[in-house]
């Protein structure tokens, strides 16, 4: 079976690289084809995680590069659709809600290739966020839905599509951050931050609503330096942030970095005291290893993170922020559970689905 593995943004990859692994255990059955399509592509958002994840270089590059969000789906589809007339793939496996998964999924559906989409069925409900958009149309066209949590289910079931083709088989992002736990750990990454264990705060954000918005980012800015003064802050800077990052003040208890590679990343996370984001995958990574999340957005399409995990939907109240910290670090924050099947084989349990197809 030839299956089409797309990539092209940094949460991908670490999706990805174990479902690419599993594959390659059953080289008899399988022959998996992995395409980047370029939507990210520099060294810190790509090349990086290569290395880290230990995948094999892409069978075939797109090479779409930076562009306007029609831009990208349009070259992703064009240059996707072309692939499939030159490679006969049997299947098509798209991973999360990023643009390179809808469009390559169009493409594939329209030459009559099936798709698989992992990590479907999640649903903010708030179709401002292009990822929902991509979310709602990849399993529109979606032959086989791969879950992680029960409310991807229920979102399923609801939009009318067969029990059938709905496997609830746990979080892949999870089988990676299991796989490389101890190797991150070991890297002891706060120590090149001059920090302790357990002694900071980690900050990531990237969504629209939080960083196209000058002044929305500047107030978050201006509370995280707040912040700082009780707890040191640790904020590696998305390119998309940085564009709008402008006076931010740094300090040693405020520091600011790049994006960082995934090891260093969960080095980071695992040793924080807790993390500030609105990242999708870090809501659900932060649940996982037993983390506080503080999310900065008004909804999750990822609801089990704040039902029975350690995430918490802050909208965009500052003020609770910082009273949120105060909890955490007066160690009258919730515990959180870990969720059902998120357990570090559900690579394993997508490759048995896909070996009876
Ligand atoms: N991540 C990373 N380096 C960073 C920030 C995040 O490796 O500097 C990892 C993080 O551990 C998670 C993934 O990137 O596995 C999340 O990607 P992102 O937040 O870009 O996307 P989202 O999950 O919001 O779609």
């Amino acid at each position: 079976m030839n299956i089409a593995c797309i990539v092209g943004a940094r949460p991908n990859f670490i999706k990805m690289a174990p479902i690419l692994k599993e594959l390659a255990r059953h080289p008899g059955h399988f022959h998996p084809i992995l395409v980047h399509t370029g939507q990210h592509y520099d060294t810190k958002m790509s090349d990086v995680f290569f290395r880290d994840l230990d995948m094999p270089a892409p069978d075939h590059s797109l090479g779409v590069g930076a562009g306007t969000q029609a831009q990208q789906t349009g070259a992703i589809m064009e240059r996707f659709d072309e692939l499939c007339g030159r490679v006969k793939f049997d299947r098509l496996l798209v991973v999360g809600d990023v643009t390179s998964t809808f469009a390559c999924a169009v493409s594939a559906t329209k030459r009559g290739i099936p798709v698989d989409h992992v990590e479907a069925g999640l649903r903010s409900f708030d179709r401002t966020m292009p990822e929902e958009i991509n979310r709602i149309l990849t399993d529109a066209i979606a032959d086989l839905f791969f879950v992680t949590e029960p409310s991807g289910v229920a979102n399923l079931l609801r939009e009318g599509h067969s029990e059938r083709k709905i496997k609830l088989v746990g979080n892949v992002m999870i089988d990676s951050l299991l796989s490389h736990l101890d190797k991150a750990r070991g890297l002891e990454k706060w120590r090149s931050f001059s920090l302790s264990r357990s002694g900071y705060a980690l900050v990531t954000l990237h969504r629209p609503s939080n960083v196209d918005d000058g002044q929305r980012l500047q107030e978050i800015v201006a509370c995280l330096s707040q912040v700082s003064q009780r707890i040191p802050v640790v904020f590696p800077v998305h390119p998309r942030t940085r564009k709008n990052l402008t006076g931010a003040v740094e300090s040693p208890s405020l520091q600011l970095c790049e994006p960082l590679g995934y090891l260093d990343f969960v080095s980071l996370m695992a040793g924080a005291a807790l993390v500030v984001t609105d990242s999708g995958g870090i809501q659900e990574e932060t649940t996982a290893l037993g983390i506080p999340c503080l999310t900065l957005r008004h909804n999750t399409e990822r609801p089990i993170t704040v039902q029975e995990g350690t995430n918490t939907l802050l909208g965009n109240d500052l003020g609770q922020l910082v009273t949120m910290i105060s909890d955490i670090t007066g160690d009258k924050y919730k515990r959180g559970t870990v969720p059902q099947l998120w357990d570090g084989q559900s690579s394993r349990r997508i490759v048995s689905v896909l070996e009876s197809l």
